[in-house]
Formats: structure tokens, sequence, C-alpha cells
């Protein structure tokens, strides 16, 4: 059992930013240069996506045809599951999406993997020299309050759904070979009328932002927020928050940072202000270079990863702030 199968995620033909961040995942999961990573391309025009995965560290594209226009699960798990019949590899990453959600539990328990959702993290344990180490994947466990080291003894082929935004996609191209995979009929349970794309109502990009203001629970309450909304615009940041400001509904989902929310991937300079820093909360901007904290508490696990530190009222620093950025000040 060797190689590494990516299976390369798409919307209706438009390739997902988490199919690039997987090659990366595959990278970190080789065990030398004899361990292959192949892109795996499941679409009606599957030849459409080829130049888009060719890049750093891929040494195969295998396409895979089928019917359907738009995702469904019966022909994924079929297509994904002949070719680990076929190539019997080590390991295949697949995101952690709401596409895996409906096929990969299915695929690893009638084909007997080892299987573990929303990993951020790969790595072995034990004797290389012996060939014994054994692949370990990190995910949450207990709400996300620990880290949880899972193995897999005795299984030849992992499957690992992968959480978006963790692993950067690589850089550079290659020149993959090509391969055709036929995969077999299916017969699918799907039926649909038309595809309806969901807006979230606020198309900012929280991932690509690189400068983030962030508000949590010590705003106090909702007719405070349009005050940091002028503060982050006076600044030039992007307005995130914390999950219990994005639970009220006092900003859109799409700005919450945070273990079920974004990463803030893009970010160098990150501003917190009234966040106590949970550890849901660190999981999306722990790994900023600059964090600056504001908080009433000295005590505030903020404080743990944050490079500057202000103990104080958040209210009295964004005015202080604010009249530093007013124009003509
Ligand atoms: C499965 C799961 C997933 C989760 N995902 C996320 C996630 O993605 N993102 C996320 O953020 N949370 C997430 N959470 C929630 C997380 O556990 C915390 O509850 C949340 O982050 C707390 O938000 P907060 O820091 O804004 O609020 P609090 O913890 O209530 O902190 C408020 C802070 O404001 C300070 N403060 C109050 N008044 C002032 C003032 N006037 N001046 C200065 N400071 C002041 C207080 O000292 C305190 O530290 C998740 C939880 C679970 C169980």
């Amino acid at each position: 059992m060797s190689g590494i199968l990516v299976i390369a995620e798409h919307r209706r033909g438009e390739l997902r930013a988490a199919a690039l961040e997987l090659v990366s995942a595959a990278q970190a999961a080789k065990r030398g240069a004899a361990d292959k990573v192949a892109v795996v391309l499941i679409a009606d025009k599957p030849e459409r996506l080829m130049p888009h995965v060719s890049v750093g560290g891929v040494d195969e594209i295998v396409t895979v045809k089928i019917s359907a226009h738009d995702f469904d699960p019966d022909a994924l798990e079929s297509a994904v599951g002949a070719l680990i019949a076929a190539r019997k590899p080590s390991l295949v990453l697949i995101p952690h999406s709401i596409d895996s959600f409906g096929y990969a539990a299915a695929l690893a328990a009638k084909g007997g993997f080892g299987f573990a959702t929303d990993v951020f993290k790969l790595g072995y344990e034990g004797s290389e020299d012996s060939g014994q180490a054994g692949l370990v994947a990190t995910r949450g466990g207990y709400g996300q309050k620990v880290n949880v080291e899972v193995d897999f003894p005795g299984k030849d082929t992992i499957v690992l759904a992968v959480r978006a935004n963790t692993f950067k996609p690589p850089e550079g191209v290659s020149s993959p070979t090509v391969t055709e995979f036929t995969a077999p009929p299916v017969r699918s349970r799907l039926s649909s009328r038309s595809f309806i794309e969901v807006s979230s109502g606020d198309d900012v990009d929280m991932t690509a932002a690189e400068f983030i203001l962030s508000i949590g629970r010590g705003i106090g309450e909702q007719a405070n927020v349009e005050r940091f909304q002028e503060l982050a615009a006076a600044v030039g940041a992007t307005l995130g928050c914390s999950r219990p400001i994005a639970d009220a509904g006092w900003l859109p989902k799409s700005r919450q940072v945070g273990q079920s929310g974004k990463t803030a991937s893009a970010c160098k300079l990150y501003v917190a202000m009234g966040i106590s820093g949970a550890i849901q909360h660190l999981a999306g901007m722990k790994h900023v270079a600059t964090i600056v904290a504001v908080n009433a508490d000295a005590g505030a696990s903020i404080f743990s990863v944050a490079r500057y530190g202000i103990v104080g009222d958040l209210f009295e620093i964004a005015d202080a702030l604010r009249t530093h950025f007013e124009p003509g000040s």
C-alpha cells in the first residue's frame, strides 16, 4: 500500500480552494519521495480542471468522468471506492465539507478503511527506520475542548477528511502525468430540479483579510456594533467577531473567526477587543504574526497569544484609536 490520493472537490466545475490545501496536506503526510501524490478529478468534464491542479507537489492527475454535473454522493462514493480498490493507496484525503459529509463515512465503513473527520494535523508516530511508524491524525474532541490524536492500527488504507484553511495551498506549478480511470456505472438516488446558490448576504472573505479588528462579547450590546464598524473602516481593518456576536445576529456568521467560523489565513495584524481567548476562537487566529489584545481582565487567555496586550476598557481604547485616525488629527 503506497501513494496518496487527493480527491479534488469542485462546485459545478469550479475547483474549491480546499482541493489545493489537500495537496499540501498530502506533502505533510508523505513518507518519502516514493510516496506519490495523485489528484483525482471526478466530474462531467474533468479535463477542464486539470490546469488548476497542476501545482507543486502533484505527481499525477487521475481523471474520472461521470455523468453528474452537480454533486452526487452515490457517484462520488462509487468512483472513489473503485479507485481505492484498483490502486490500494495508503492514504486518501478529502475535504471536510458539506459534500464529503454525504459520502465519506459510507465509503470508509463499506471498505473497512481507517477514517477520521475534521482533521487539522497529520504526522507519524513510532520508528520510521523499522517501517513501523503509524499515521496519526489530530482532530478536536469533547466540543473542541481537547485535541484528540487518532491512530489506525491494522488499516492499510486511511481516509481523512481535512479541515479547510489549515494547510496553505502549494506554490509553483508541476507537469503531472495524466491517467484516465473509468468509474463503474452507478445508479444514483439523487434527482434535482435546479441549483440555487445561497447568499450569505455579506460578501466579505475573512480568510483573505490582512488586517482584522475583531469584537467579542465585551462590547456589551448590539447598539455598540456600529461604533466598531466605523472604527474598523477608519483604521482600514476588516471587522470580525467571536461566536457570541455572530450567534446573536449582531454580525453575519461569515465574520466569525474561529474553529466553527473562519480562519484568518492571510491576516498579518489581528486586534481582538473584548474577546476572552477561548480555544475555539484561538483556533482561527493564534497563528497571526501580530496580535493585539484589549481586555479589561489581565488574566484573559487572549493575552497568552498576543504580542501586545492592553489591559483596559475597550471603549476607551476604541475612542483613543478613533481620535488618532480622525482626518486632520
Ligand atoms: C464546538 C464549539 C465551537 C466554537 N466555535 C467558536 C468559533 O469559531 N469562534 C469563537 O469565537 N467561539 C467559538 N466557540 C465559543 C467559545 O467557546 C467562546 O464561548 C467564545 O469564543 C467566547 O466569546 P467572547 O470571547 O467574545 O466572549 P467571552 O468569553 O464572554 O469574553 C468576553 C471578554 O470581554 C472582556 N470584557 C468585557 N467588558 C470589557 C470592556 N469594557 N473592555 C475590555 N474587555 C472587556 C471580558 O473580560 C472577557 O474576557 C465555540 C464553542 C464550541 C463549543
